[in-house]
């Protein structure tokens, strides 16, 4: 096969800013004239004075106002829908902690393209016909399992539906499939190089593997380059959310400079999450997405909550979708103690800079005599834990770096390795024990 597939539409990886830009217009004209057919955006738009031919240029989106997942809460389950139900093929759920879950609709087409966004995620990291592909996240409903399947499917490469857990016959799986490529959770993946350490497989002599697209949740840079180093292969940052689909919405090139968001299909805004006015390049705020070409259930400016920043608007390799930081975690991951504002990835790229710890770390917040506290537990490799010199001196390294970073001082209890819970999902990072006063 030649190296420009036909499914990618790779006429639209290369567009000019001008011609994206123009492309943007048209589509979101469309995708506000089809919202019309949505109960919930009518209503809307009617609410505010607002009709679809209002909308002339990109400036013009301002004009409307966000969609949250409230709103898909208060719709629940299908009173965001654009078209007759009969039409829609699939739905995905996302179930949140709080309330209703939240719902998606797909149409045939939405699934086929989809598909396409994903395998040109993939191929884009250098994947072909003639690899395989092993999908070891969950499926059912979370987003990850059937989005990479179809994407993957759709590239032509051999799929291994694996699925997330039983990590000896993942690794099997592995070594008798002659897999190249594989996509997890970040935390799993540091979980399957742990169980092939323990069952003397290396990964470098042992298996074919050389591409990694790991995301889903928040990873630090030393997260990655870590598990690149453990497997000996490239670790891509991928990103996706139910609401968008789910994978194929942001993806990192060869160059791992950021993310790639496909301006095609979405439209970019970064605002401030207090004013929900935009913030300049560069500056972190809050991520919000338009669809532009979702036929069951396009959201228009859809506050996702997490937060990032626009690095470039071009990239060495040719590409010229918007190029996003990592996530730094989502507004409501965020760890308010004492006063001072934390995320877990703040934590966990400082406890990824000592070679004598794993990858697995728990940050518990409790209250104790009035006092609220953070112990951060994390897990050593087994060759310190009979030297008691050698680990106090170590914790207190810790200490003073997490300090350094978060500017409170945590509790740092090493632990040994396998004795925190590992999920074969989205890994639990944060346990807030404290008490509420109200
Ligand atoms: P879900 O819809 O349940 O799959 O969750 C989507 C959320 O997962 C996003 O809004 C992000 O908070 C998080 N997420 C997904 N991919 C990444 C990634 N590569 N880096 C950081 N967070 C991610
Ligand atoms: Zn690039």
């Amino acid at each position: 096969m030649d190296d420009k597939s036909p499914f990618l539409h790779p006429q639209y990886e290369t567009l000019s800013r001008e011609e994206i830009n123009r492309l943007q217009v048209e589509r979101l004209q469309a995708t506000v004239k089809h919202c019309m057919n949505s109960p919930f955006y009518k209503k809307r738009f009617e609410e505010i004075g607002l009709k679809p031919e209002d909308i002339k240029s990109l400036e013009d989106l301002r004009k409307m106002p966000f969609t949250t997942k409230q709103d898909l809460r208060d719709t629940y389950p299908f009173g965001m829908a654009s078209v007759p139900l009969r039409k829609c093929v699939r739905l995905h759920s996302s179930s949140g902690t709080t309330g209703n879950p939240t719902v998606i609709l797909h149409t045939q087409k939405d699934i086929d393209e989809w598909a396409n966004a994903v395998a040109r995620c993939l191929w884009m990291v250098g994947l072909r016909p003639d690899d395989v592909f092993q999908n070891s996240s969950g499926y059912g409903m979370f987003t990850g399992g059937l989005g990479f399947q179809y994407g993957a499917e759709r590239l032509g490469a051999l799929t291994v539906p694996a699925a997330a857990g039983n990590s000896l016959r993942q690794i099997k799986f592995m070594k008798d499939f002659g897999t190249t490529a594989v996509h997890a959770v970040p935390s799993y993946v540091t979980r399957l190089y742990e169980v092939m350490c323990d069952n003397g497989v290396d990964p470098r002599r042992d298996l074919k593997l050389k591409v990694l697209a790991i995301g889903a949740e928040p990873h630090s840079e030393e997260q990655r380059k870590r598990i690149e180093n453990m497997l000996g292969v490239k670790a891509y940052n991928s990103f996706g959310m139910s609401e968008m689909c789910g994978p194929g919405v942001g993806f990192e090139c060869q160059e791992q400079n950021g993310l790639h968001f496909w301006e095609d299909y979405y439209i970019v805004e970064i605002v401030d999450p207090e004013t929900l006015e935009p913030v300049p390049d560069g500056q972190i705020g809050e991520l919000v997405l338009t669809t532009l070409n979702r036929e069951a259930m396009p959201l228009l400016r859809y506050r996702t909550r997490d937060l990032t920043r626009v690095l470039g608007r071009s990239c060495p390799c040719g590409r010229n979708h918007i190029r996003l930081d990592r996530m730094r975690g989502r507004s409501d991951d965020m760890i308010v103690l004492r006063g001072v504002n934390i995320f877990p990835i703040q934590i966990e790229k400082i406890l990824m800079q000592f070679k004598e710890l794993s990858s697995n770390y728990l940050i518990t917040l409790t209250t104790d005599d009035d006092n609220d506290n953070m112990t951060v537990e994390v897990e050593i490799s087994e060759m310190f834990t009979d030297d008691y010199g050698r680990l106090q001196a170590l914790t207190k390294d810790i200490t003073r770096a997490l300090k350094d970073e978060i500017l409170l001082t945590p509790r740092v209890k090493l632990v040994p390795k396998g004795s925190l819970p590992v999920s074969d999902g989205k890994a639990v990072r944060v346990v807030d024990k404290r008490k509420v006063y109200l």
